[in-house]
C-alpha cells in the first residue's frame, strides 16, 4: 500500500471544515480510522477523511495516535452524501455513524476467571493441607469444577484476592482475564420457526426479490401489501437467502418498542445471528454490538432509523418495514435525514436490494414505483385465509343529537363493544389523545390555560390531578382561581383524551376490563410488551391507545376497532395532513379481523362524506393516491417538487424574527427566481422550553441550489438554525 503524507481529519468537535495532519512514518494509516490528534492544546478524537499529497497550511502537527476502530468505507461515503444532501456539518454526520462509546474508544469488558488446574481428587487432597483462606478457595472451587468469575469467587467465600493469587502462584488455579459479552439479548431460547409456504402473491413478489439479490444490483422494490398480507414473511424468506450467500443483513422498523412482534419473529427465524439494537442499551451493550457487527460475527441488525449506520460489510439486503412511518425521519437535530431515503442510498453504494414495505406507501415512495424507478410488488389479499375488515363510518352529528350532547361513542360502538364482550373477542379503541381533557380554559373569560414555557394549551390529567405540558413535561396542579379575570373555580375542561375514554367506558360498563397504552402509561422499560402480552393473552375486553396502537401488532382475537374523533388531525395546516390521517386509519383498521374471525371498523367523525375517510373505509389505496397525488400536483407539493424547511429558535424573540428575516432577504436576492421563498411566520409550536421558533419554507425543483447557499451562512451564537431538507411537516 502506498504510503501518504498527510491526511484531512474530521475531529469531534464543532470544527465545521476538516483540519490537515501529517501521518507518521512507518504506520499504516486508513481512511475512515479513527486518530487522536493534537488541536489547540489538547488532544482530541477524530476521523481521516481522506489521504493528501500536501497540506493546505503549513506547520501541520502530526497524527498522535491511530486507533483501533474505523468507519468502512463505504459507510463514510454515505456519511459524505448525507452531510451534503441535508446541508448539515460533518463532525454531526460522525456522531450518527458511531455510537458514543465507540467514537471514545471503550474498550471491551475484561474480567479475572479462575479456573482449577488440577483434576478433582488432587483438589480435595491438597484442601487439608492448606491453611483456612486457601481452603475456602479451593472448596469453592470444588462446586464449580469449570471454574467462576473472580469476583463471584470472592463473594462466596468471603476471602480476599491474596489467597488466590497464591495458589495462581502455585499452579494450583490459573486467573487470567476473560472478556465478558454484553449480550444484551435475554438468555432464554427462542422457538425456531419454520418458514411458510408463500401463497401464489407472496411468490410472486418473492421471485422479484430473489432475482434482484441473486443478481447483486441495486434494485428497490415496493412491497405493497394489504395489512396482514405476509410482508413479514417475504422479508424472511429474503433475509434467510441473503445470508446463505455469505451476505448481511440489514432491517429497520419506525420504533423497536412498538413493533416487538416484529422483531421476536426475526429472533425466533435466525436466533444468534441477529444483533437488536434498541435505545435502551447501555453504553457498554451498544460498543459490544458495534464490534460484534463490524467483525462480521452478526449478519443481521433490526434497529430504528439509526441503525441504519451498522458497520455491516457485504451487505446484500435492507428492509425498510412501514416505509411511510414519520418516525424515520429525524427532525429535531441535524443531519434532519430520512432514513428510508438513505437507506435506499446505501443500498445504492453497496450494490444491494432494498425492499420498502407498506400497506400505505408514502406518495413518494409509491409514485417512484408507478414511474418504475421501485419495482412495485402488490400483495392485494390477506395471507393465511383471512379477510380484510369492513369499515363502517358514523355520523357523529347524528349521534349528538340523538344524544342531546356530546357523547364519545356512538351507539353502534357501543353495541359493537358489547357484543364482543360476550363472545370473548376483543375491541381496540383509538384516540391520538393522551390524557383526561386537552384542554382547560376560564368559563368567565375564556382565558385558557397554557404551559409557561411553551405555546400549547395544558393537558389535564385526572389520575394524577394534574395539568402537564405534552411538549416540555411543566405540570401543575389545575387552578383554582382564574389569573386573568379573578373569577373562582370558574375552569372547563374541553376535549377528552384516552384517559377519558378509559373512565367513560367503565361509567357504562362496570365490569369491563380495559388497558391504556399512551406515553403515560408507558414510561417504564418493558411497560409496551406487557400490555401487548397481557391483551393478547385475553386479560383485557378492549384496549384504549394513541397511535402506538396502530403500528404492526396482531392480536388474533381483536373483532372489533373504533377510530374515536380522527377529524382533529384533518384539520392540522399542513400539505401531509390528509395523507398521515388516511396511513393512521388504514393502518389502526387493519388490526381487526387478522385471524379466522371476520373483522369490524367503525369510524366516528364529524364529517362523514369527507373523501379522505370515503378512501380510508373503502381501504382503497390506489384511489386516495389518485386523489392526493393531483391535489400535490395542482398547488406544487412534494413529490413534484422539493422543500427546504428553516427553523429558527431563540430566547428573544424579535432578535430571532429579525435574523430569520435578514437570511430570507439575502436568499431572495441569490436563489434563481424559480424558487419560492415563502414569508417568515411563527412555528406551530411559537415556543418550546422558552426558545421562540420562526420558520420560513422555500421550494424549488431541487434542494442543491439552497443547500449549496446554506452552507456558507454564518449564524449568530443567540440563535439555532435547524435545516430541515425534505421536511415531513410544514407546520411545526
Ligand atoms: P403483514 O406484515 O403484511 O401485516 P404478517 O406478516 O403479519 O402481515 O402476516 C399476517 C398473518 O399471516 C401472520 O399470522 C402470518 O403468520 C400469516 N402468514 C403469512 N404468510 C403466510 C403463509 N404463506 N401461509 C400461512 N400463513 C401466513
Ligand atoms: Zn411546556
Amino acid at each position: 500500500m502506498a504510503t501518504h503524507p498527510y491526511a484531512a481529519v474530521v475531529v469531534d468537535l464543532a470544527v465545521p471544515k476538516s483540519l490537515d495532519y501529517a501521518i507518521p512514518p512507518d504506520t499504516q494509516a486508513e481512511i475512515g480510522m479513527r486518530v487522536k490528534v493534537p488541536l489547540r492544546g489538547r488532544m482530541v478524537h477524530g476521523t481521516i477523511l481522506e489521504f493528501k499529497e500536501k497540506p493546505e497550511v503549513k506547520n501541520t502537527s502530526s497524527i498522535d495516535t491511530l486507533l483501533p476502530e474505523s468507519i468502512p468505507v463505504d459507510l463514510l461515503k454515505l456519511g459524505l452524501w448525507i452531510s451534503n444532501y441535508y446541508c448539515s456539518p460533518f463532525f454531526k454526520v460522525i456522531k450518527q455513524l458511531m455510537p458514543p462509546s465507540v467514537r471514545q474508544g471503550m474498550t471491551e469488558k475484561q474480567q479475572l476467571f479462575v479456573k482449577p488446574l488440577l483434576s478433582r481428587p488432587e483438589l480435595a487432597k491438597l484442601c487439608l493441607t492448606k491453611p483456612a483462606a486457601q481452603r475456602d478457595i479451593i472448596d469453592a472451587l470444588l462446586q464449580a469444577p469449570k471454574g467462576l468469575l473472580l469476583t463471584e469467587l470472592l463473594e462466596k467465600t468471603g476471602a480476599t484476592k491474596s489467597p488466590v493469587t497464591t495458589l495462581a502462584k502455585q499452579n494450583i488455579v490459573s486467573l487470567a482475564p476473560l472478556t465478558i459479552d454484553r449480550n444484551p439479548l435475554d438468555e432464554h431460547d427462542f422457538f425456531p420457526t419454520k418458514t411458510k409456504i408463500l401463497n401464489h402473491e407472496q411468490q410472486t413478489a418473492y421471485d422479484q426479490i430473489l432475482s434482484s439479490i441473486d443478481s447483486k444490483t441495486f434494485q428497490t422494490h415496493l412491497l405493497f401489501g394489504v395489512t396482514g398480507s405476509g410482508k413479514t414473511e417475504v422479508y424472511l424468506q429474503a433475509i434467510e437467502q441473503t445470508l446463505s450467500q455469505g451476505r448481511t443483513a440489514l432491517f429497520l422498523v419506525p420504533e423497536i418498542a412498538l413493533t416487538s412482534q416484529t422483531t421476536e419473529r426475526l429472533r425466533s427465524r435466525f436466533q444468534e445471528k441477529v444483533a437488536i439494537l434498541h435505545h435502551r442499551l447501555s453504553a457498554g451493550q451498544r460498543r459490544d454490538s458495534w464490534h460484534k457487527i463490524r467483525s462480521g460475527e452478526i449478519s443481521l441488525v433490526v434497529g430504528p432509523r439509526s441503525a441504519l449506520f451498522s458497520p455491516l460489510q457485504n451487505l446484500g439486503l435492507i428492509v425498510v418495514d412501514e416505509e411511510h412511518d414519520t418516525a424515520y425521519k429525524q427532525t429535531d437535530e441535524m443531519p434532519c435525514y430520512q432514513a428510508r431515503d438513505v437507506a435506499v442510498m446505501r443500498g445504492k453504494l453497496c450494490n444491494a436490494t432494498v425492499i420498502l414495505g407498506s400497506a400505505t406507501p408514502s406518495l413518494e415512495s409509491y409514485t417512484n414505483a408507478l414511474a418504475g424507478k421501485y419495482h412495485l410488488n402488490p400483495l392485494m389479499e390477506r395471507a393465511d385465509n383471512a379477510s380484510l375488515p369492513s369499515v363502517e363510518i358514523v355520523n357523529m352529528k347524528l349521534e349528538y343529537g340523538k344524544a342531546q350532547g356530546f357523547t364519545l361513542f356512538s351507539e353502534k360502538l357501543l353495541d359493537g363493544i358489547k357484543s364482543r364482550i360476550a363472545s370473548g373477542e376483543q375491541t381496540l379503541l383509538f384516540l391520538n389523545r393522551r390524557g383526561f381533557n386537552t384542554s382547560s380554559s376560564c368559563e368567565a373569560c375564556g382565558e385558557a390555560v397554557t404551559c409557561p414555557h411553551c405555546s400549547i394549551t395544558l393537558t389535564y390529567h385526572k389520575g394524577d390531578n394534574l395539568l402537564s405540558c405534552h411538549l416540555c413535561g411543566h405540570e401543575t396542579r389545575p387552578l383554582t382561581e382564574c389569573p386573568s379575570c379573578k373569577a373562582h373555580d370558574s375552569f372547563k375542561f374541553k376535549g377528552a383524551g384516552t384517559e377519558h375514554v378509559e373512565r367513560a367506558l367503565h361509567a357504562i360498563f362496570p365490569d369491563i376490563r380495559t388497558l391504556r397504552l399512551d406515553a403515560d402509561t408507558t414510561k417504564h422499560k418493558g411497560s409496551h410488551d406487557k400490555m401487548f402480552k397481557q391483551f393478547r393473552a385475553g386479560k383485557a375486553d378492549v384496549l384504549i391507545g394513541t397511535q402506538m396502537i396502530a403500528k404492526g401488532l396482531h392480536f388474533p382475537s381483536v373483532t372489533l376497532v373504533g377510530i374515536l374523533n380522527p377529524d382533529l388531525s384533518l384539520h392540522i395546516p399542513d400539505f401531509r395532513a390528509a395523507e398521515h390521517v388516511f396511513q393512521l386509519i388504514t393502518q389502526v383498521a387493519g388490526r381487526s379481523g387478522r385471524s379466522q374471525l371476520r373483522g369490524e371498523v367503525i369510524l366516528q367523525t364529524t364529517l362523514p362524506s369527507h373523501p379522505v375517510f370515503l378512501k380510508a373505509a373503502a381501504l382503497d389505496y390506489p384511489a386516495f393516491y389518485t386523489e392526493e397525488i393531483e391535489a400535490r400536483r395542482s398547488f406544487q407539493f412534494p413529490p413534484f417538487c422539493h422543500l427546504v424547511k428553516l427553523i429558527f429558535s431563540g430566547e428573544d424573540p424579535t432578535a430571532t424574527e429579525k435574523h430569520a428575516q435578514t437570511l430570507r432577504s439575502s436568499l431572495i436576492q441569490k436563489l434563481p427566481s424559480t424558487y419560492e421563498i415563502n414569508p417568515v411566520i411563527p412555528c406551530g409550536y411559537a415556543k418550546i422550553k422558552n426558545q421562540f421558533r420562526f420558520q420560513f419554507l422555500i421550494k424549488g425543483a431541487s434542494t442543491r441550489p439552497i443547500t449549496d447557499l446554506l452552507k456558507t451562512v454564518p449564524s449568530p451564537s443567540s440563535i439555532k438554525l435547524l435545516i430541515d431538507v425534505d421536511p415531513l411537516s410544514t407546520y411545526f
